[in-house]
């Protein structure tokens, strides 16, 4: 460690004192290439490890405990920050704290929500030949996590031809939604509803936030008109799908677990 770079972290721990808050917004793009970069450039560790554990810093106070029942939300956030995930993986290459490692796999852990399984497992089986000996601890943790889940989650979806049920909750505990959600669980594939106009609307506006696989269609006969909710084949090709991503997945990941962490990038 030269005199040089413990100036840098002094002035570089100055600049993040200044940050009263950790906005996701303020996050650092393609911080991997910034890092490859840096590294290329015979920067030194202990400022690679500063960034990387600011930026990990940022993203695990922007999504603690994500809670929300709103698919629609949890999709988009899943798309903002899964990027960014994959670029301190692709970092850590570069970096030997494997404190980082840690904290990282232990807020994907914690978030099941917000990371799933299969997205983790396509971002870590490319990377994982440059994995570093020093993470073997945090990586086995995330993998094992991974395999168990999946084991879990192939059990479980495997969906029966004759099963219509579909676990989706409505956001709101209205007698209306509360029917609503009675159906989604039950077996059955249509429910007709005599219902007002104002009462479809509410119905339908939450529905839309939820992306399902069903179809809303309203019957203008009698008085009032009928509101038609028919759940779709699509809700056995999205499970078939989705097996078949899980179980690709999982064989991946077994694939890299009998292979060895690459222990000669330790000595970059
Ligand atoms: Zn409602």
């Amino acid at each position: 460690m030269t005199l040089t770079a413990l100036r840098c972290l002094q002035i570089m721990k100055k600049w993040r004192g200044n940050l009263n808050s950790y906005p996701s917004d303020s996050l650092i793009n393609n911080i991997d290439q910034v890092i490859e970069e840096l590294s290329k450039y015979g920067c030194d560790n202990i400022l690679i490890d500063f960034l990387l554990q600011f930026q990990l810093d940022k993203i695990i106070n922007s999504y603690k405990n994500i809670k929300s029942r709103n698919p629609k939300y949890i999709k988009e956030s899943q798309a903002k920050i899964l990027p960014y995930i994959e670029e301190i993986f692709k970092s850590l290459q570069y970096s030997d704290a494997d404190i980082i490692a840690t904290d990282l796999v232990n807020h994907l852990i914690k978030n099941p929500i917000l990371y799933p399984h299969t997205e983790l497992v396509t971002i870590i089986c490319p990377l994982y030949p440059s994995f570093k000996k020093i993470y073997k601890q945090a990586y086995d943790e995330l993998c094992n996590y991974l395999i168990k889940s999946i084991e879990n989650d192939l059990k479980q979806r495997q969906r029966k031809r004759d099963d219509w049920s579909i676990d989706a909750t409505l956001n709101c505990r209205s007698i209306y939604c509360n029917e609503v959600d009675r159906f989604l669980k039950s077996n059955n594939v249509t429910q007709t509803w005599s219902i007002t106009k104002d009462n479809r609307n509410h119905i339908m506006e939450y529905f839309t936030e939820m992306e399902l696989p069903v179809n809303l269609e309203v019957l203008r006969k009698g008085s009032p008109h009928k509101l038609i909710i028919t759940k779709t084949q699509k809700l056995h090709t999205d499970a078939k799908e989705n097996f078949k991503k899980l179980q690709a997945c999982y064989d991946n990941l077994n694939e890299i677990m009998a292979t060895k962490v690459n222990e000669s990038m330790d000595s970059l």
